[in-house]
């Protein structure tokens, strides 16, 4: 990043007499300041600009001016419609790229600096679907999880009312929808203590993504790993132990089938799972690891080898997928040593395998997105 972003006063006279008061981008109050670059983006104080200039719009600076200027005068319909689907095209991409920085910034520990972006989300929503329909929820549901990471449970129960209100005047919302809210509101009650209500609502969660996606989904058992934290967090240590391995246990078939797929031997499993972007890796990767100190260090006193081997395996199979050849060496000798002590030896021809594999060719192909 070259600069922190440049801003220029605004001048009352130069804007055209009608023409609607500036506001801030991120506060809403009058404008002072104007980004020099865009000149479409619009600051109370120039801490607001910097806020906004490192949470998203350095990102994003160039793209909104072709969407928030005012559009070309058109005289032929067929100009306009083409002219409408391009600025429909940029805003769409313009909500993508909110929705991926705030995960980024979620996963990296910013919720500050995900704020602006998770504002931004909602407005893109609102501007291409409209303030009451039921994809608002997603974005209520992205600023309720920045306002949780901020500790800010008030701010994420109203957002979190908000989606809820939505999917209660949507008849016609979908199971997506709902897992998703479902989720939302099990991490409000976790992150408030209120472990039953986090149990139900994970619960219904359970039952809508396996609809959408089915019971042996990594969306599904998305749900088991937060039910088994609050079960850890109640002190019921056997049933948080199993669904750990439930968890495990479908990141292995998953990861099994799409190492396969990249190697050549098998079909790419559903394309309705969620892209294996690098922040996904670095998510998944993250759970796996909890899995592993929760299963290792609270759970089992005498560690439980064949999880181990099963979560370890997991791991070299996720960064074989990365293309980190040197991390699937790592774990994938950590997982040999551990399927080895257990009698039923399932797992050392799959690992062996891979360990084989990456010991002949190093460097498989590494890119963002290449595992769907
Ligand atoms: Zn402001
Ligand atoms: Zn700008």
């Amino acid at each position: 990043m070259e600069s922190d972003g440049e801003t220029s006063t605004i001048y009352p006279l130069a804007i055209p007499k009608g023409a609607t008061k500036k506001a801030c981008e991120l506060c809403q109050r009058p404008a002072r300041l104007q980004c020099t670059q865009c000149r479409v983006t619009f600051y109370c104080d120039k801490e607001h600009q910097l806020e906004d200039w490192v949470g998203i719009h350095a990102r994003i600076c160039e793209l909104l001016v072709p969407i928030r200027s005012p559009g070309p005068v058109l005289c032929l319909k067929a100009d306009r419609d083409v002219y409408h689907a391009q600025i429909l095209f940029r805003q769409t991409e313009l909500l993508d790229i909110s929705r991926a920085v705030v995960r980024k910034k979620l996963f990296e520990g910013k919720p500050q600096e995900a704020l602006p972006a998770a504002q931004l989300s909602l407005r893109c929503t609102v501007d291409l679907y409209g303030a009451t329909a039921v994809l608002m929820v997603p974005a209520y549901l992205l600023l309720a999880e920045t306002n949780m990471g901020l500790g800010d449970l008030r701010q994420a129960r109203q957002f979190l009312c908000q989606a809820e209100w939505t999917v209660i005047t949507s008849p016609d919302c979908g199971h997506l929808i709902r897992h998703q809210l479902h989720r939302g509101l099990g991490r409000l009650h976790a992150a408030a203590g209120d472990l039953e209500a986090a149990l139900h609502h994970f619960a219904n969660d359970v039952y809508y993504a396996s609809e959408e996606f089915g019971l042996d989904s990594t969306v599904t058992c998305g749900a088991y790993f937060l039910m088994a934290d609050v079960f850890v967090k109640q002190g019921d240590l056997r049933t948080a132990q199993s669904l750990y391995s439930e968890v495990a246990g479908t990141w292995n078939s998953y990861l099994t089938k799409l190492c396969e797929a990249r190697v050549g031997n098998g079909q790419c499993p559903s394309a309705a799972e969620p892209s294996f972007d690098e922040v996904r890796l670095a998510e998944v990767d993250r759970m796996l690891r909890t899995i592993l100190e929760e299963l290792v260090q609270k759970i089992s006193p005498i560690t439980d080898c064949a999880q181990t081997a099963v979560v370890q395996h997991c791991r070299a199979m996720l960064w074989f997928l990365a293309g980190d050849a040197e991390k699937v060496l790592e774990f994938s000798r950590k997982a040999l040593q551990y399927s080895l002590m257990v009698p039923e030896r399932g797992l050392t021809g799959p690992i062996q395998d891979l360990l084989q594999l990456v010991q002949r060719d190093p460097g498989p192909d590494p890119g963002p997105d290449q595992t769907q």
